[in-house]
């Protein structure tokens, strides 16, 4: 064994009650589908052969230094308190502190049952593997805090849900998998003790600035504010923002039912299961404070007096709305091409999307088309834009460099939901070709790449992707 990976593991030296202690389970003819080397350079991972990365990130073998274990936390999902979820299907081995001085955890998804799985397998199947692979690191190029793949395995075995499927397993990276969740178990348990040994745990490693359980949540408010205006200004939706996947450290984790939306509509949703609409684009901003509001129940739960803490909370709370309504209006000015604050940003932008929600307009490509002067093309009514254009002119008038602006905040390419089920169906067929173009493009989405102009279509009627599934 030449394979090497130099861990570090801090999270795996916290007491027994944060986590089970087990091997990801075998499996019969791990095979390495991808591996993200530009990733592991950044981690200080050198790639070792083809065959021996498949045994360690198939699971089959445990590498030197790992501490592999399965982490316990609870989670609201879609609002109902579930008191227990864990890893049921994931095993972390450990972490790694790369060369550019960050902390990241490396996790097997798919690796097997745990003391969490109750009635699953344990297991994934190749379709949300590479979904999760590429739009992930999607996400990373266009400056999104997410976290990332590193590798993706084929097991070898077959996965049952409808049918028969191949079996897959992800590695997966984080700057760590701490979840609102994660405190949460600890505060139903009026477990005190667990709850202030986990903040101190999550300030030290994420955020060494900030004081105490209220430091924690204002740091957590600010980064999960940012995460949101990002995720709109690239028309994501999450699809499954429960508490359990709701990150300490602010990045977007867990593409199951995501999506990037194509034409534009606030209301939007493609995720199957969430029939009351919960977690709709326009939505996002507001489940993530009734998230924060969550993690402030339970992080006051550790103080001596927690009636105490409830005003502070609440402040903290009450002031995320705020704070990413304008890292929201930020990241829009900009994809309009406006660097600096000004009067009427905010009606100059709804103004734009209200218009585009009633013309079918491509979300990603009329932005896109701002900058050179074809954005009207992208409305059924194109005498709708000409209604709002000349404010915006207007508006634009001294502006310095409004087409770099424009150019830096609007993407040429996402991941588009016909492009992601179609390099699936090729992937289970045993093609990959479509697999590796979509993130050799996808990892410049700013830049014009006129050969791949069949990336930035919109779906055709019939290929529309209606709805996503949670992929389990
Ligand atoms: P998710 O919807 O992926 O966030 O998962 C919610 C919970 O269900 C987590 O505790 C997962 O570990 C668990 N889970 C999801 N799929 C499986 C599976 N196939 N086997 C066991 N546990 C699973
Ligand atoms: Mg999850």
């Amino acid at each position: 064994m030449t394979f090497t990976i130099p861990f570090d593991n801090t999270y795996a030296a916290l007491p027994g009650q944060f986590y089970s202690k087990l091997p990801p389970q075998a499996v019969t003819a791990p095979r390495l589908a991808a591996f993200n080397e530009d990733l592991a350079r950044i981690m200080g991972i050198t790639p070792g052969d083809a065959g021996e990365m498949a045994q360690v990130f198939g699971g089959n073998l445990v590498p030197e230094g790992a501490d592999p274990l399965a982490q316990l936390y609870a989670g609201h999902q879609f609002g109902t308190y579930n008191p227990q979820l864990g890893d049921g299907r994931a095993i972390l081995l450990g972490e790694v502190l790369g060369v550019d001085g960050k902390r990241r955890d490396i996790q097997l998804k798919g690796a097997g049952r745990t003391p969490y799985s109750r009635n699953g397998d344990g297991r994934a199947w190749l379709g949300p593997v590479l979904r999760e692979y590429v739009v992930s690191e999607a996400m990373h190029a266009l400056g999104i805090p997410t976290t990332r793949a590193l590798a993706a395995v084929e097991t070898g075995e077959t996965v049952w849900r409808e049918g028969g499927l191949p079996g897959a397993v992800l590695a997966r990276v984080a700057a760590s998998h701490l979840r609102v969740g994660s405190f949460q178990i600890f505060a139903a348990r009026g477990d005190k003790a667990s709850l202030r040994q986990l903040t101190d745990y999550a300030i030290a490693r994420h955020f060494p600035e900030a004081d105490g359980p209220m430091g924690l949540l204002r740091a957590v408010r600010d980064a999960q504010s940012e995460l949101i205006a990002a995720w709109m200004s690239v028309g994501f939706i999450h699809g499954v923002m429960n508490t359990d996947n709701s990150s300490i450290p602010g990045e977007t984790i867990d593409y199951g039912p995501c999506a990037f939306m194509d034409d534009y509509h606030p209301h939007r949703v493609f995720s199957s299961i969430d029939r009351g609409r919960r977690y709709a684009y326009a939505n996002q901003p507001s489940i993530a404070v009734w998230n924060l509001a969550q993690l402030a129940t339970a992080l006051i739960q550790q103080m001596d007096d927690p009636e105490a803490g409830v005003e502070e909370a609440t402040e903290i709370v009450h002031a995320m709305p705020a704070r990413t309504e304008e890292a929201w209006l930020s990241r829009f000015r900009a994809k309009l091409g406006i660097s600096a604050a000004g009067d009427g940003d905010l009606e100059l932008v709804t103004g734009l999307l209200e218009r585009m929600a009633e013309n079918q307009s491509d979300f990603t490509n009329t932005f896109r088309a701002l900058a050179d002067g074809t954005a009207r093309d992208q409305f059924t009514d194109p005498a709708a834009f000409d209604t709002w254009a000349p404010d915006w002119q207007a508006r634009l008038e001294g502006a310095p460099d409004p087409q770099a602006v424009m150019r830096s905040a609007n993407p040429a390419f996402i991941p588009r939901n016909h492009r992601i089920e179609e390099m699936i169906a090729a992937a289970v067929a045993g093609d990959y070709a479509l697999f590796n173009k979509l993130n050799r493009v996808l990892a410049k989405p700013f830049e014009d790449q006129p050969e791949h102009a069949d990336l930035q279509r919109p779906p055709l009627p019939q290929e529309v992707v209606q709805a996503t599934f949670c992929g389990t």
